[in-house]
């Protein structure tokens, strides 16, 4: 019997061909010029694969249903003031790399539309929905300084948080969740700081900029 790990799509992301072309995020107008254009579509596709999207091998019948994906090349960006990630077995020390983070898009078939996702250290992954990214580009060149400016996240489950205070005198205090959302502050050496997840991430100006020319390449890929 075939695992599910044999139906995952192949997907590589060093494609020589989008490599060559020196393309990022190629814009094909229409579906006309995909690589994969003149491809047999599987049962559950009715058209070609968006432009974007740079799956080096055609989709096929047999992908399970969850990885029945477009997905778009992916862009890193390395982080300089934000401290190496760590990479532990057993609470031993096994590698250490620079800070980074990687954007891409993404699309189910039975997604209406494509989705962009940040990753940091190849670890914490969040979803945006193609407003929520525009935003987070809008507040990575003209965060408020000094104080968080935040978005919603929609496609991100609820966090659980403790109410504030005054607690109720009897028993502990409870727990309640509210949507999760992405922060974005601007601090006093004019580095960005992002939180979510409970986990800070800091940019440099330059970071934050190719950040945000990054998910603007995306949402311009998308529409
Ligand atoms: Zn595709």
């Amino acid at each position: 019997m075939m695992t599910l790990e044999h139906e995952r799509p192949i997907v590589n992301l060093e494609d020589d061909t989008a490599v060559a072309a020196g393309a990022v995020f190629p814009v094909i107008p229409g579906n006309g010029g995909h690589p994969l254009d003149e491809a047999p579509l599987p049962y559950w596709l009715d058209r070609p694969c968006p432009p974007w999207c740079l799956i080096s091998t055609p989709h096929e019948d047999r992908e399970a249903c969850e990885d029945r994906l477009h997905q778009s090349a992916s862009r890193e960006i390395s982080l300089t003031v934000q401290p190496p990630a760590v990479f532990e077995v057993n609470g031993r020390v096994i590698a250490t790399s620079q800070a980074r983070v990687v954007v891409g898009m993404w699309q189910h078939v039975k997604d209406r539309d494509p989705h962009i996702t940040l990753i940091v250290n190849d670890t914490t992954e969040t979803s945006f929905t193609l407003a929520e990214a525009a935003a987070l580009a809008r507040l990575l060149t003209a965060a408020p300084s000094g104080e968080y400016a935040t978005i919603t996240l929609t496609l991100e489950d609820p966090e659980t948080a403790l109410a504030p205070k005054p607690w109720p005198a009897a028993g502990p205090p409870r727990p309640f969740s509210r949507p999760a959302v992405y922060a974005v502050l601007r601090d006093y050496t004019s580095r960005t700081v992002l939180f979510c997840h409970g986990q800070f991430v800091t940019l440099t100006d330059g970071e934050a900029k190719e950040l945000a020319a990054a998910l603007l390449e995306l949402l311009a890929a998308a529409r």
